[in-house]
């Protein structure tokens, strides 16, 4: 606290990033990187890029990245936003689409990103979390009623269960009868889930949160992007150009674009990491962990004999660092991000045997 922060200062609670240590080897599963090297043509379009022009400002439409996103996608460059990691279009989104000091609560569930309701008391955005059921599934039933909105994503962080497509259309139709935001982020949608971008045109209200830092190896970038209506988009433009027009520099700018053009490279190492992950539960189902079905590059566990807090401790003890958030109905489980094949053996041989001591 300082005399000198004003009143937002002081109230704010900042999310709290996993741990990056520098100081020593970790195999690292705790912030849901993706364990495979970025395509070298993003290495190769950076590098191109590391030249005299980095003088001038970058293009601050993101237009070429956008157009490469667009046509990924089959959409058009207006209904794409591109920002500094997604974090940064959440942030904008938040501000653009929920209203300040209202008495229509925004609504996500108890149990997700836990950076929603950093960005909601930033904007003094009233909201409300809605219980996940028993099994830790989302209802969209739930956020059927008189709402300022409602945001979650898909497949849910950090339980890494995915909705059927369905449920999410029906939540967007009954929201866009009540001129309300549906904001699906994405982050983990590559790993499994359906997408819901196909229906951004049918629905104006929905809102599609993508980023490169997980299924494109790029967390280091800070590059993501978002896809809905033009009118949504040009909510975000209006947000960002009140606050810092260039917000992808030109080295972001060429990676990205990059990473968006190599299809194949990401599909090969992604479906490995899913592949991965189905082993990783299986084994761990084995070892008699509960495994919750995840359809993103984590899984949610909760280990048997000994509580998570504990095989938290011990596995950072053996050079292994996985998340554990100290949270009601969830200080049970651990978050463990999908590594290589190799580094999983080593996770599963290190619980074995530390549940086997227990
Ligand atoms: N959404 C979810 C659900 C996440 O887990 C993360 C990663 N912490 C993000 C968005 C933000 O990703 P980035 O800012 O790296 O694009």
């Amino acid at each position: 606290m300082s005399d000198f922060w004003n009143d937002r200062t002081k109230n704010l609670s900042p999310y709290i990033p996993g741990e990056q240590p520098k100081d020593r080897k970790f195999i690292k599963l705790n912030t849901n990187e993706n364990p495979y090297p970025p395509s070298v043509k993003v290495i190769e379009a950076i590098q191109n890029n590391v030249n005299e022009n980095l003088r001038l400002y970058p293009e601050p439409e993101c237009t070429e990245l956008r157009k490469t996103i667009a046509n990924f996608y089959g959409v058009k460059t207006e209904q794409v936003f591109a920002g500094n990691g997604s974090d940064e279009i959440l942030a904008f989104a938040f501000g653009a689409f929920f209203q300040s000091n209202c008495c229509d609560l925004l609504l996500f569930p108890d149990i997700t990103y836990s950076f929603y309701p950093v960005y909601a008391s930033l904007w003094n955005v009233s909201y409300s979390t809605v219980p996940l059921g028993e099994d830790f599934t989302i209802n969209v039933n739930d956020y059927k009623t008189v709402s300022g909105g409602v945001i979650f994503p898909n497949p849910n962080a950090p339980t890494g269960i995915a909705l059927a497509i369905d449920d999410i259309l029906s939540l967007a139709d009954f929201l866009v009868k009540q001129k309300k935001v549906l904001i699906i982020d994405e982050a983990y949608a590559a790993f499994g889930a359906d997408s819901a971008v196909p229906y951004i045109e049918k629905y104006p209200n929905l809102l599609t949160v993508h980023t490169l830092s997980k299924s494109a190896s790029l967390a280091g970038l800070r590059a993501g992007f978002a896809i809905g209506n033009e009118k949504l988009i040009e909510g975000l433009c209006r947000i960002r150009d009140s606050f810092n027009s260039y917000t992808l520099d030109r080295l972001a700018l060429a990676g990205a674009k990059a990473a968006v053009e190599d299809r194949q490279y990401y599909k090969e190492i992604n479906n490995k990491i899913i592949a991965t992950r189905q082993r990783t539960a299986q084994s761990l189902t084995e070892i008699g962990f509960k495994v919750l079905p995840s359809k993103a590059n984590f899984l949610f566990v909760k280990p048997p004999k000994i509580n998570a807090a504990d095989l938290f401790a011990a596995l950072r003890e053996n050079g292994i660092l996985v998340r554990h958030f100290n949270k009601e109905r969830i200080k049970d489980f651990l978050r463990v991000t999908i590594g290589t094949d190799e580094e999983m053996d080593t996770v599963i041989a290190c619980c074995r045997e530390i549940i086997g001591r227990n």
